[in-house]
């Protein structure tokens, strides 16, 4: 009997997994079950919409779904339509591949304003996630404020200064291009709690900062260090690429303020403290702070910047799921290296922590296929027919991976001129597309 084996998410965890497993020389079944009737999970709608070389992994995705031991069950919710202990009955193996959907949050007044949007929902609308598709944020804010220091705050700043040129062969919704396009954003401020040598966006993103073409970057000269210190340890890779950060901060010095009409302001050593105003954001309090030991301790000199946006990029997290051990603080299901309980494992951020770039979750794939493979040696359980069954009887509506290229072949042609593509943004819609197709 092949070991048979669910996947509970089709982003890149999900996948890779079960690429390794059909790679194996095992004989294995693997279902792939997911929420949305659209697969790849954050290569579709956390990537951003302007990099879109980072998305063509989604062609092997593709290949992985063909291959024979693989069936993809879209728009089927674990929990919903089927719950965690009926799929650990049903299966030899349940991997949980759910990733971090959700904002960690800054924990300061006033963060429940009408104005404060985390990025997953700032990312997910602008990405057509069904989700956010109504999330209707008001850019009508000559200042924007973006918390945080990763890729996922820089991602954001870029894609608010963009012009018609450079957002139109993405494939960011209509929708949310022209919003941004007609926005009154003209000052996009990046606020780092702690100083250029700890953030953690990397050079490729931060040297696109210098070379759009509708806005320039801002950054006070001094403070910028010399080099990194030589006292702070870390291994020889991350010191030169924090070498080359510094650099490259140091290329920005200078600009003219005026020289384009929008500006992103690279606001070093500066923690929030309050979100201001009534109901709605009217502006934000920061800190300033010094670095100590790596944290970042206030100064007791405070400054605000007026606003009535304020988007933290301070992080992912997940709640988990029903009926699993989960460890709130860090956000992450217990597991010992990805073995979670008898015949359950975990991979990518909802193992390891929302961390790392889409290839990091190749490993993860390969270790859990290995581990499943080590700890099942043969299988027993009926998988992919006693879920059809459930599925049948709950009246699910399950989009297949040959629905998914329906979808994906009708929102190509319905790409804007250049654009990969143009998303359809509802579940209902992608239901309606199949229905007439
Ligand atoms: P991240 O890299 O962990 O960055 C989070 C940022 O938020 C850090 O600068 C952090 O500062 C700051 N922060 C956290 N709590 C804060 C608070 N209370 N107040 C102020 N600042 C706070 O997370 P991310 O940007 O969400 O990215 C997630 C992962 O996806 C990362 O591994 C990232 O590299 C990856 N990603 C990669 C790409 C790409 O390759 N192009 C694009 C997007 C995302 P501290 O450092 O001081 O904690």
């Amino acid at each position: 009997m092949p070991i048979r084996v669910a996947i509970v998410g089709s982003g890149p965890s999900g996948f890779y997994t079960a690429e390794a497993l059909a790679k194996s020389a095992a004989d294995c079944e693997i279902d792939i079950i997911e929420r949305l009737p659209a697969p790849h999970g954050l290569i579709r709608y956390g990537v951003a919409p302007d990099h879109q070389t980072t998305k063509n992994v989604s062609r092997n995705f593709d290949k992985t779904a063909a291959r024979d031991e693989v069936q993809f069950f879209g728009n089927v919710e674990v929990g919903r339509d089927v719950c965690l202990a009926e799929l650990r009955d049903m299966y030899d193996a349940v991997v949980l591949a759910i990733g971090s959907p959700e904002d960690r949050t800054l924990g300061i007044p006033g963060e429940d304003k009408q104005g404060v949007i985390g990025s997953a929902a700032f990312v997910g609308w602008y990405n057509g996630h069904p989700d956010f598709v109504d999330l209707n944020p008001d850019l009508n804010s000559a200042n924007v404020c973006v918390i945080g220091n990763g890729n996922v705050a820089i991602d954001i700043a870029r894609l608010l200064v963009k012009n018609r040129q450079e957002l139109a062969p993405s494939d960011i919704t209509g929708d949310a291009m022209e919003t941004i396009l007609a926005s009154a954003v003209t000052d996009v401020y990046m606020l780092g709690r702690r100083g250029p040598v700890e953030a953690k966006f990397t050079n490729v993103e931060l040297r696109e900062m210098g070379k759009l073409e509708q806005c320039v970057p801002q950054i006070d000269a001094d403070v910028i260090p010399d080099s990194v210190p030589e006292d702070l340890e870390m291994s020889d890779r991350d010191r030169r690429l924090r070498e080359k950060n510094l650099a490259t901060l140091r290329e920005f010095v200078g600009r003219p303020a005026d020289q384009l009409p929008k500006r992103v302001h690279f606001e070093f050593y500066a923690a929030p403290r309050e979100i201001l105003g009534g109901d709605k954001v009217e502006g934000i309090r920061l800190e300033r702070t010094q670095v100590v030991d790596g944290r970042a301790v206030g100064t007791g000199e405070y400054f605000e910047i007026e606003t009535s946006l304020v988007l933290p990029a301070v992080g992912y997290r997940s709640s988990g799921m029903d009926g699993i051990p989960f460890d709130d603080d860090n956000g992450i299901v217990f597991n010992d290296d990805g073995r979670v309980d008898d015949g359950l494992y975990a991979v990518g951020w909802i193992k390891r922590g929302p961390t790392g770039v889409i290839g990091t979750n190749r490993p993860d794939g390969q270790e859990a296929a290995k581990q499943i493979l080590e700890d099942i040696p043969i299988g027993r359980k009926p998988g992919r027919e006693a879920l059809a069954e459930v599925l049948a009887s709950n009246g699910a509506r399950v989009v297949d991976y040959n629905h998914w290229l329906t979808l994906d072949a009708y929102e190509r042609a319905q790409a804007r001129a250049g654009a990969p593509r143009e998303k359809v943004v509802t579940v209902a819609a992608m239901l309606g597309i199949l229905d007439g197709a």
